[in-house]
């Protein structure tokens, strides 16, 4: 027996369902009130039964009334049938309460008044009235009026239930789906086949799909509506792979279908990339003759964009007689999934409207190939051009703001969710806490933590990861204590934030014993990213040898991340002979990775073995091997400027330049002399201090000091690693100019404040 009999079964007596039906009563009435308002407010006071006369030929009205175009038109008619006394006919009623219910220029209050006008009102006109009601998404009244008609003794007839049903609000399908199937049931409609698709539409509305396919396996299947219903339930609870099932079955039946069928069945091949299929649908549209309009030749083009096929979908795009602003966005999508980002940019400009979701699309698109501050730019032309971004457009911002640790962005996008109450739920948290953490700003992402009201696995993770990068390890590790306390259960990228903070803050006991647990206490196998975080805690500790054995007892195969870890572990500790033995293995794995080569000369250059560095030199000449430019970036009135080593490109360079050389006069005082012990280049110990000297953040900690107010916090992010003559004039800059600066580099935070770092020289 299928499950959605069951409440029938547990059901009480006819007289509960028929007398108390639907636990409404309370609201019952109010909604009277307004009914008797009406009736008493109107015209139709004048009209008693005394004036009735009897029933005189009403062709002609009805004639007009089946012709009649507007309310003032039926208002006229409707005085006509009161004075003649034809009123009381039932044709003439049930045309007026038509008009009003129906016709689109209806209006419900008339239709009101004139129903309290009808004595006996026949099932027609309460069907009429509430199909009037569902025609303006009023459907507590057009419940109303069916417990009323169930009160005045009316039985339902087999289109009550569809014009009742039809286009239920998911609220309304929550809160009376059920039971009106009861009712259903009881009035022996269950098999008819409208009655069942508005049942399977409201099941699908509520989420119970399971309940909608128990009716529709019980249905005839004979009716195209009854399989589009089930269709579009599934795509509503994302089970594309049930969609493609059940038209599999619907093909075997040989039900014909209608565009909608093809829509839906397309849309869901689109999510599945199931090109297959999807031609299928496309060859029955031409067979079958199927006319072509906007929304399926849209599904069509999604579908060809989302599988890859590009050129059948613009063929199909060309062709369209109307383009709408969902069809320009399939074939920018469609580009962008490829990868092709400057081609889908160039349909993008050529939108004649763009709507939010084009325009979060094509800022996601440049989030994707890491091109943030073309994103951020597109940003600003969204908000030029007046489009709302929704929740979704945030998110991307957010995380082009943490990755280009544009902070006064971060801050100004938060202040914009507060302001125009952007959906601000979980999601857009969750992307807050990971922008403030990235922009180095614990503090914010600490308060905002403690805001949030529902806080999921995603937050906790963020703000664990956040705490560690930024140097704040026992905290971090507090935090995750809290979180197991919460009883939200870990992931493995939570346990990359707690090994790193045990890595951060050297504490190699704690780390092998999180290390331990995440396997026997949460079942998380540990991924190589995991082994990475071992390898660089007990490496940076000095245990280069143990290091070492766990790379090379890992279940899986170690990549150039986790021998990097080694090699980065080498350099702190200079041991020459391990770091050659791990950059042989980074180099087999990823030959043209040019920082290993960096980090190799570095080491032979600390550890005074220049022939060796003279070797790597000139194998990187040899294997056309160029160095990966230092970058800095650093935002300054929401604009981010970005600095290479040795950069003359800035329009203000010259101050720039002015100012490094008062930085250095002001540091030299202070105690500072250059440390060139990473610069491998063969030159003399001049022109090494000058390429120190010129490194990407001593420019735009330049840049910073220049353009900001004294006191302000000056943040930088750098792609590479930050080297020890950097790390220490940005030291002597909180200092001496009483600033904070704060670093990400490559890997970690710098938090300088008073001449110390937060990573206490350790990274
Ligand atoms: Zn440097
Ligand atoms: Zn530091």
């Amino acid at each position: 027996m299928s499950k959605w009999f069951m409440p029938l079964s547990s059901h009480p007596s006819d007289i509960h369902i028929l007398q108390i039906p639907l636990n409404f009563s309370k609201q019952k009435p109010l909604i009277f009130t307004r009914i008797k308002m009406f009736s008493s407010s109107a015209s139709l006071a004048s009209v008693s039964p005394t004036h009735i006369t009897p029933p005189t030929p009403q062709t002609p009205l009805v004639t007009l009334l089946e012709t009649c175009k507007s309310m003032d038109h039926l208002k006229q008619i409707h005085s006509q049938t009161i004075k003649t006394g034809l009123f009381t006919n039932p044709t003439i009623q049930n045309k007026l309460i038509a008009f009003c219910s129906n016709h689109e220029n209806g209006n419900m209050n008339y239709a009101c008044q004139v129903f309290d006008k009808i004595p006996q009102p026949s099932v027609f006109v309460w069907n009429t009235m509430i199909k009037g009601y569902s025609r303006i998404d009023c459907h507590k009244n057009g419940v109303l009026m069916y417990l009323d008609m169930l009160n005045s003794d009316v039985r339902p007839d087999n289109y009550t239930f569809p014009f009742l049903l039809k286009g239920f609000s998911r609220d309304f399908a929550l809160e009376f789906g059920r039971e009106l199937h009861c009712h259903v049931v009881k009035f022996g409609f269950g098999s008819n086949v409208f009655v069942q698709n508005a049942l399977i539409s409201v099941y699908c509305l509520c989420g119970e799909i399971d309940v909608a396919q128990g009716i529709f396996d019980m249905s005839c299947k004979d009716d195209v509506v009854t399989w589009n219903a089930m269709f579009s339930g599934y795509n509503r609870m994302k089970r594309y792979e049930d969609t493609r099932k059940l038209f599999g079955q619907m093909e075997r039946k040989g039900v014909l279908f209608t565009s909608v069928t093809c829509v839906l069945v397309l849309s869901a091949c689109a999510k599945l990339k199931d090109l297959d299929v999807g031609k299928r649908v496309h060859r029955y549209v031409k067979e079958c003759n199927i006319e072509p309009n906007l929304i399926l030749e849209n599904a069509l083009i999604d579908m060809y964009a989302a599988c890859g096929e590009m050129d059948v979908a613009l063929e199909i795009f060309g062709m369209m007689r109307n383009k709408d602003v969902i069809s320009w966005t399939s074939i920018v999508s469609g580009f962008l999934n490829r990868g092709q980002i400057d081609l889908a940019r160039e349909y993008f400009d050529e939108m004649p409207i763009k709507d939010y979701v084009s325009w979060t699309a094509m800022i996601d698109g440049y989030l994707r190939v890491n091109r943030f501050k073309e994103a951020l730019t597109l940003f600003r032309e969204m908000q030029a051009s007046n489009i709302r971004p929704d929740e979704f457009t945030m998110v991307s911002i957010l995380s082009a703001c943490a990755h280009l640790g544009a902070l006064e962005l971060g801050e100004w996008i938060k202040t914009y969710i507060d302001k125009y109450k952007v959906k601000n739920d979980t999601f857009v948290g969750n992307a807050l806490i990971d922008m403030y953490c990235k922009c180095g700003s614990v503090e914010k992402a600490r308060s905002l933590f403690k805001e949030m009201p529902r806080k999921d696995k995603f937050t906790w993770t963020a703000m664990i990861v956040g705490l560690a990068n930024n140097g704040h390890g026992e905290e971090a590790l507090n935090m995750f204590s809290e979180m197991l306390r919460a009883s939200i259960k870990p992931d493995e990228v939570t346990y990359v934030g707690v090994l790193c903070a045990c890595t951060h803050t050297g504490m190699v006991d704690e780390g092998r014993k999180y290390f331990a647990g995440m396997t026997t206490q949460h079942g998380i196998e540990p991924n190589v990213t995991h082994y990475g975080c071992m390898v660089d805690l007990l490496g940076r500790a000095g245990h280069l040898k143990e290091a070492l054995e766990v790379i090379n007892n890992m279940p899986v195969k170690p990549n150039s991340i986790v021998w990097g870890a080694l090699l980065g572990a080498c350099r702190v500790h200079r041991d020459a002979e391990m770091a050659e033995m791990a950059a042989k293995q980074i180099l087999e794995l990823d030959p043209d990775n040019g920082a290993v080569y960096v980090l190799l000369c570095n080491i032979y250059a600390a550890c005074n073995k220049l022939d060796k560095l003279r070797e790597v030199r000139q194998l990187m000449l040899d294997r056309g091997i160029k160095k990966t430019p230092g970058c800095s970036l650093i935002e300054m009135n929401g604009v981010v400027h970005e600095f290479v080593a040795g950069d003359q490109s800035h329009p203000e360079t010259k101050e720039i330049y002015l100012k490094l050389e008062k930085m250095s006069r002001d540091l030299k005082f202070a105690g500072y002399s250059p440390d060139t012990s990473e610069v491998f280049l063969d030159v003399g110990e001049e022109d090494k201090e000058s390429a120190v000297y010129q490194h990407s953040e001593k420019l735009a900690m330049a840049f910073g000091l220049i353009n900001s107010e004294t006191g302000t916090t000056i943040r930088i992010v750098k792609n590479l690693r930050m080297c020890v003559d950097c790390h220490r004039v940005a030291k002597l800059v909180s200092k001496v100019y009483h600033r904070e600066v704060v670093v990400r580099d490559k890997t970690r935070f710098h938090h300088f404040r008073d001449g110390s770092c937060s990573c206490k020289d350790y990274w």
